[in-house]
Order: C-alpha cells, then structure tokens, then sequence
C-alpha cells in the first residue's frame, strides 16, 4: 500500500496531526494506523481528562492555553459534545510550598494565566470535608503537611476524552483522511536516499530515510511517516537509532462513588459547576477529580520516585497501592473517605520527558515524531497537531489556534530551546 502521509497511532496526538495534515495538505493521501479497534483507546482514554493552562514555561504555556481555546471551538463552533466544564484546578498547598512557588506563580500571571489563590479560612469554608491542620504525633510522623494556601486554575477543567478521540477522528474522515485500524506497524522501513538496487541497503554510506512501515497487513509505503504512538514510540524508533526523549511511566487511577462523598464532590464556591474542582493534595501525590457525567471522584496516584520506568503493553492497577498506602493519608485530609472502597481502577502509561517536560516533535529523515507529552498529550493536542503540520511544511513559526506563534524547532530535539518548567507542585 502507499500513501503520502501515514500517521502510526490513533491517539490524541496522532489524529490532530492527521486533521491538520490533511487540512492543510488535501490532496494527499493521508492515513492513520492503529494496532487497536478505534479511536483513542490507548493511553488517552486512560487518561483522567484534564484541560490545564498552569504552566510557567512559555512553550507549555502557549500550547496547553491554545488548546483549550481549541477545544472550546471543537464544542461550541463545531458541535462536538466534549462535556468541556471549566471548574479549575487547584493545589493545596502548605506555607513553605507555597513560598517556594512564587516566582513561578508570578511567572504565570505575566503570561496570561488566571489564577485565584484562597487562604485556609477560605478553603475550610468551601470545602468542610478538608482537614487542614493536625498537630497531632501520627501526623507528625508521617510528615502531612499543613493547607495553608490553594491556588485554582480557572481556565481549567474536564473533557471526555474519548468523544474527543472521537470528534477527531470524524474531522480527519470528513477532510478525507483515512484510518485503518487493528492494524499494528512491526517496523519503519529503512530506505537508501538512492536506491541502488544492490542486496543489503541501505549501507552506512549512503544517505538514508524513513520510508513507511512493515504491518502485520503488509508494508505501507509513505513519503513522510509521522510517529505517534504514544509510549510505544520508543519501540520503532529505538529500532532505528532515534531517542524519542521520554522514558514510559504507569500512573493508576481508582474510582470511588459513596454517599460519604457526596458533600467533597459538590465543594462550591470554585466555579459556576458547584463541584470539586480538580485537586492536587500537598505533598502525598494524590489528586481527585469529580466526574460531572457520573457523580463519582477519580483519584490518581502521581508516584513517580520509587515507581520504575518501563513499557508494559497492559499495564495493571495495583489495588493495594489504596488500601494499604493512599488511603492512610488520604483519610487525615479527607475522613469522609474512612471505609470507601473503590468501585473501578484503571492504569495507564505516560511517555515522561524528565528534562524539561515540554512535549517533542521532531523531524528525521522521511519521518516526524510527536510525543513525550509527560502526562500533558490532551491538553496540548491542538497545538502539537499543528506543530506536525508546520514541521512537515517547512516552515520555522507555528501558528497556534487563535493566532499565537511558536517556534517550531524550539520543541523539536536538534535545535530544542525551552524552559524547563518551574512550576512543580
Ligand atoms: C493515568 C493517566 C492520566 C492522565 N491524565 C491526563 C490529563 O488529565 N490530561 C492530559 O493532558 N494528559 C493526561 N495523561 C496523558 C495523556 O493520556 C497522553 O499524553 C495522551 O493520551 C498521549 O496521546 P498519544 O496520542 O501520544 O498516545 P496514545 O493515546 O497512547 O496513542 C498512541 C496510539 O498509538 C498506537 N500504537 C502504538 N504502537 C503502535 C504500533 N506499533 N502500530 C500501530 N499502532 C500503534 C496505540 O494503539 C495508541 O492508540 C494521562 C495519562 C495517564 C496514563
């Protein structure tokens, strides 16, 4: 098969690159693989489906913020129902953490991000199943930190992501894109600059470039092969010499719906919503999120010292990962979790680019990688699309959903120049 364009991966990021390629490329022939049955179903529908703007770094920024405005477009201009909800995001935070955090907060209001900071008088009132102060031995021991401060997001919130998935993918088959799935690439396929029709090329002498891919349905021959498979990238492109710059990372997620939370979850006072808005606890990687479509919380253990890096291709939740870890500190902040269970549990992978956590596309010889999106690939979907698309015409500026500009190379690997992000909770 031969097409000009083959995109490997049907998640968020490989159908926004497919939908701008082809937009803006409409007599090419462009397709979109995936070694599963549909749209989204690898690490993004594992994703907890956070829109967010709290970035210091410029590059994160400008990506995350013209995304959102992007999506906001995708529901309200094009009439994809995304069940976007702007309820915030918000950090509890102790005084010290707080302190330590200034600058890069300051940073991020100069850039434009909204933010609203609440005291803890504030916060007790807003949310009364928060404990905020413990000054009790155990608590000692086990080192909580005090809330002292909270710090919301306003221009963020939810999406469902496999309607985005979804809404994607229908964009891509309008402008007359192709997608083929339950079809898995093994490989990218090498091929001389020259051929010289000689057995054993292409040599180390001559010049080389990506090709298209071998398929369990065959080889797909393509002018330009776009890499966006996720934490599997780094299976085809170790293979052939390239550092897609992340390393995998599982991250699990449990659900609880009990009438003990009902109160925690319609917290009000954050948003128009009247719910809990997306919340980091201080310093014991945990954060909640209040499902709107189904009145449950999600939780989401962000362990990352101590968790081993490696890729698994069904990575499993590990129940006692709660009940025998979590759940003590959960319950000195939040006693209304005392004796809930959760009812579902989930585990995904995030490609993590530990250096600076901006996300990367970058051009190689017939092919364009996209990824490393460190736990950020939704709410940077748009911007890092368009990205693909500017790469792939040549052109050094990108011109972002609402007509902000970005420097192409800036987030590429060879001429890379980013800030690395300052605000780290
Ligand atoms: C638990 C968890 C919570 C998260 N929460 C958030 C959040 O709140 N907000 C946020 O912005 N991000 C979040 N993320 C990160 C987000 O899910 C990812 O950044 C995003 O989904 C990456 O999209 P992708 O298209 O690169 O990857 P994927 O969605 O994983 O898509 C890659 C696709 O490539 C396909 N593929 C791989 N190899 C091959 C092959 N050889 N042949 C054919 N197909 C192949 C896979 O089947 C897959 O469908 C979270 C991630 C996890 C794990």
């Amino acid at each position: 098969m031969y097409c000009d364009i083959l995109v490997i991966g049907a998640g968020v990021l490989g159908l926004s690159s497919a939908c701008h390629l082809k937009r803006r490329n409409p007599g090419k022939r462009v397709l979109v693989i995936d070694m599963f049955g549909g749209p989204g179903q690898g690490n993004t529908a594992k994703s907890a489906g956070i829109f967010l703007n709290l970035y210091a770094s410029v590059a994160n920024y400008l990506l995350a913020d013209s995304t959102i405005d992007w999506l906001f477009h995708l529901q309200n201009g094009l009439g994809y129902d995304l069940g976007l909800a702007k309820y915030g995001y918000l950090y509890l935070l102790s005084g010290a953490r707080h302190d330590a955090l200034r600058g890069p907060i300051e940073r991020m209001r100069r850039n434009g991000v909204e933010v609203r900071t609440f005291e803890r008088g504030e916060l007790e009132r807003m949310m009364p199943d928060l404990v905020t102060e413990f000054g009790d031995e155990e608590a000692e021991l086990m080192g909580l930190e005090p809330v002292e401060h909270g710090v919301l997001g306003v221009k963020c919130g939810c999406v469902d992501t496999d309607a985005l998935a979804r809404s994607l993918e229908s964009e891509l088959l309008k402008l007359g894109g192709e997608v083929a799935y339950n079809t898995t690439a093994s490989g990218l396929i090498l091929r001389p600059e020259r051929e010289l029709g000689v057995a054993g090329e292409p040599f180390v002498w001559q010049g080389v470039h990506v090709a298209g891919a071998e398929t369990d349905r065959g080889e797909i021959r393509a002018v330009t092969t776009v890499v966006a498979a996720g934490v599997w990238s780094e299976r085809l492109l170790g293979a052939v010499g390239i550092d897609p710059m992340m390393r995998p990372k599982k991250r699990v997620m449990f659900v609880f719906k009990d009438p003990r939370l009902q109160r925690l979850w319609g917290a009000r006072g954050f948003s128009e919503y009247d719910a809990l808005p997306f919340t980091h606890m201080p310093g014991i990687r945990v954060y909640l999120k209040a499902d709107l479509a189904e009145g449950s919380i999600w939780l989401g253990c962000a362990d990352d010292f101590g968790r081993r890096y490696g890729l698994e291709d069904d990575p499993q939740p590990e129940s006692s990962l709660y009940s025998n870890n979590i759940y003590h500190a959960l319950v000195r902040y939040f006693p209304c979790f005392e004796g809930v269970r959760p009812v579902n549990m989930w585990a995904g992978q995030r490609s993590i680019n530990r250096y600076d956590t901006v996300p990367v596309v970058a051009p190689s010889p017939g092919m364009i990688y996209v990824g490393s999106a460190t736990g950020s690939g939704i709410t940077k979907c748009d911007a890092l699309g368009r990205t693909v698309a500017a790469v792939y015409a040549g052109e050094e500026e990108v011109e972002l959903y609402g007509g902000r500009w970005l420097e192409a190379a800036s987030i590429g690997i060879e001429k890379r120049s980013v800030e690395k992000e300052t605000f780290k909770v």
